[in-house]
């Protein structure tokens, strides 16, 4: 769970992007101008910066390099339309920690979110529901106060489902991020790696199916 900064002055993406975090988690505070987010970042505690590089009031990149030296300690990552590779470069030599190019899919974005806050240490690591842990740091599940053994692919899966939880995941998305883009598998090992966490970790509800599409954990 953290506080992220979200400036962008496309409200459609804004609104996108905020009910995403909410979903997740996270709480955001959307901004649609450089100003706006100067004075947020001074009023709030902020764990993490989306930028959105084309501005109305103000150079993003300037904005970023202004970010950077004022509150340092702040992870930026740059949402931007221009994907020319130098302006990336700038971007990252200007001080952000990655970025993003539009359109972006969601996971892809919280799952670089998860990178910068793990590498700025204000990820939120622990998670509970129901009388099941996870300790994403230690890589240990526990049920009650029993160890659970997973495998490398389920505990895999189980992360992808808990870092996007709340929203649905195709078969397919499940396959690319818990397994990799390079394997070639169909949506049963999916299914089959989705029963055996059910059964083990016993989220028959949790972990919802949705029909002719895949899976969400509804936490
Ligand atoms: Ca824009």
């Amino acid at each position: 769970m953290a506080d992220i900064l979200i400036i962008e002055d496309d409200r459609r993406i804004s609104d996108l992007v905020y009910r995403t975090l909410a979903m997740t988690g996270h709480q955001g505070f959307p901004v649609f101008t450089g100003r706006e987010a100067l004075s947020a970042l001074e009023r709030n505690r902020i764990d993490l910066v989306l930028l959105d590089i084309g501005l109305p009031d103000m150079d993003g990149f300037q904005l970023l390099q202004q970010i950077s030296r004022e509150f340092a300690g702040v992870p930026v990552i740059c949402v931007t339309a221009r994907d020319e590779i130098s302006d990336r470069v700038k971007g990252l030599r200007g001080g952000a920690e990655d970025y993003i190019v539009k359109p972006f899919a969601m996971e892809e974005l919280l799952a670089r979110i998860q990178v910068a806050l793990r590498r700025f240490h204000k990820e939120q690591s622990v998670f509970c529901f129901r009388d099941v842990e996870v300790d994403l740091a230690g890589g240990a599940v526990k049920k009650g106060n029993d160890l659970v053994e997973l495998t490398n692919r389920e505990y895999e899966l189980l992360k992808v489902l808990l870092l996007n939880k709340n929203i649905a995941l195709s078969r397919e998305r499940l396959l690319d991020l818990a397994w990799g883009m390079d394997f070639y598998g169909d949506g049963r090992t999916v299914d089959v790696h989705i029963r055996r966490l059910r059964q083990k970790l016993g989220l028959e509800k949790e972990i919802r199916t949705i029909f002719k599409y895949g899976y969400r954990l509804e936490v």
